[in-house]
């Protein structure tokens, strides 16, 4: 556990015995969650060849599970040359054969184990379309999910956070509301301050009046969406004197955003990398901008173009391993993103650096009247309508949408109209839809992947 500096309140563990407050005797979750923390308040010092040779421990783990039980891979490494009699081993991992995007959307279900070990919990199935517009279908063990709730609890713990302090969360999922506790992964561990949520859909406008009104310590949202939200905030003179921290996940980065948010609001900015079926991937250091690698649960490999690891100031595509999800387990997953190796950290922690992540990019949506919004259309809208392997929508003009895709088959006339009335709904207005079926949907320059597309408002 870190010294908690700059005069929050001390961050104590919520007690089990009446009496005890301090230091607290904690209940078996949060005993379990602080057990994992201690863990990586030393795993994070280690040296990246210490940390290498147990996540090659652990993968080897997981490769034996996936050839014994997951029906995909002993054909996919039979098919590629791949020979795993004699187990992994730190010179051997780079012959293990990729695993793209397209396979999950092809051999979903092949891809999950037959034979999941009891200790491992139930398994939650989620769908997704990540940064690339690519829905794909996944499962997740409860294990899995522990430490997805572990990594929250260490970005708290590494920048500081007053966890007494109110939080407003502004994403897809949730609906304007107000209650008490952070989430679970916080609340079960310490007592936390309130948190508001309201949908991201709300236009940005009523965002803004909703921010002032919550007047909150820490802010979380999508990057692009903070970005306007400060904008708004700046030309309308809105002030937020409690917003100290804004906190952002699931796009990449834009330029000037640091200072938009220093500006607006006096608050410093925090990102994290993550996608929902791999979990955490990197946490930005508690001392720097970059990102440290939460490699206690993924190995997390930069490739450059012929599959060799790319060098600190390189760029490459991103390939992952999921260590401990053995209910359908990513086995040197090429994500679709790509990031730049960074240098050793100053801060002294062994944990691998990427310096930049150049994954999705969005552009907010503009309705007729002027309003704009973070546009959502998420997998599950797709799924279950057409076998849509990619999707990237183009805002044209203020009536009109240009929704390109990728398919394995034509899509019909039929589809095409479920399709419409899917993204009228999320859009939250009935655009005129134009489809376009392509055979690829091609990346930015830059790397990066433009979901959504406004010639309206960039
Ligand atoms: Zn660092």
């Amino acid at each position: 556990m870190q010294d908690v500096s700059d005069g929050n309140a001390p961050a104590i563990a919520r007690t089990l015995v009446r009496g005890v407050d301090w230091p607290a005797i904690p209940g078996p979750r949060a005993s379990l969650l602080l057990a994992m923390q201690f863990q990586f308040t030393q795993s994070q010092w280690w040296q990246p060849e210490v940390l290498r040779q147990q996540q090659v421990r652990q993968a080897a783990n997981l490769l034996a599970h996936a050839v014994r039980s997951v029906p995909f891979y002993g054909e996919h490494f039979r098919t590629s040359g791949y020979d795993d009699a004699d187990g992994v081993s730190p010179e051997s991992w780079a012959q293990v054969p990729l695993l793209q995007r397209e396979h999950i959307q092809h051999f979903g279900d092949a891809l999950r184990s037959r034979q999941l070990p009891p200790d491992h919990g139930r398994v939650f199935d989620y769908a997704t379309s990540g940064s690339t517009g690519s829905p794909i279908r996944f499962s997740k063990t409860e294990i899995a999910e522990l430490f997805w709730r572990a990594f929250t609890l260490r970005d708290h713990l590494w920048h500081q956070r007053d966890l007494g302090g109110k939080l407003a969360v502004i994403r897809t999922t949730v609906n304007e509301a107000e209650g008490a506790g952070w989430g679970p992964a916080t609340n079960e561990v310490f007592d936390t301050g309130s948190c508001a949520t309201l949908n991201i859909r709300t236009d940005i406008a009523a965002q803004a009046e909703w921010l002032r009104k919550q007047n909150p310590d820490y802010l979380l949202s999508h990057p692009s969406n903070i970005l306007a939200l400060a904008k708004r905030c700046l030309e309308t003179g809105i002030r937020v004197p409690h917003l100290r921290q804004v906190r952002t996940f699931g796009e990449t980065l834009m330029p000037g955003l640091r200072e938009a948010c220093l500006e607006a609001w006096g608050a410093t900015l925090t990102d994290v990398y993550s996608a929902e079926e791999v979990g955490y991937i990197a946490l930005q250091c508690p001392a720097h901008e970059h990102y440290h690698v939460q490699a206690e649960s993924l190995l997390v490999e930069v490739l450059d173009g012929a599959g060799r690891p790319c060098s600190s100031g390189e760029i490459g595509r991103v390939v992952l391993t999921t260590l401990h999800n053995f209910a359908m387990p990513l086995i040197r997953y090429q994500i679709g993103d790509y990031a730049e190796v960074g240098d050793p950290c100053p801060c002294g922690r062994g944990l691998p650096v990427l310096r930049r992540i150049m994954g999705r990019q969005r552009n907010m949506l503009t309705l007729p009247d002027g309003r704009q919004h973070w546009p959502s259309f998420p997998a599950e809208g797709w799924l279950p309508i057409a076998p849509v392997r990619q999707f990237q929508l183009v805002q044209r003009d203020l009536a009109s949408i240009e929704a390109r895709f990728v398919a394995d088959r034509p899509v019909t006339a039929d589809e095409k109209q479920q399709l419409a009335a899917m993204l009228h709904e999320y859009l939250r207005y009935p655009f005129r839809i134009d489809f376009v079926q392509l055979d690829e949907i091609e990346r930015k320059p830059n790397s990066k992947f433009e979901d959504f597309i406004s010639e309206v408002s960039r």
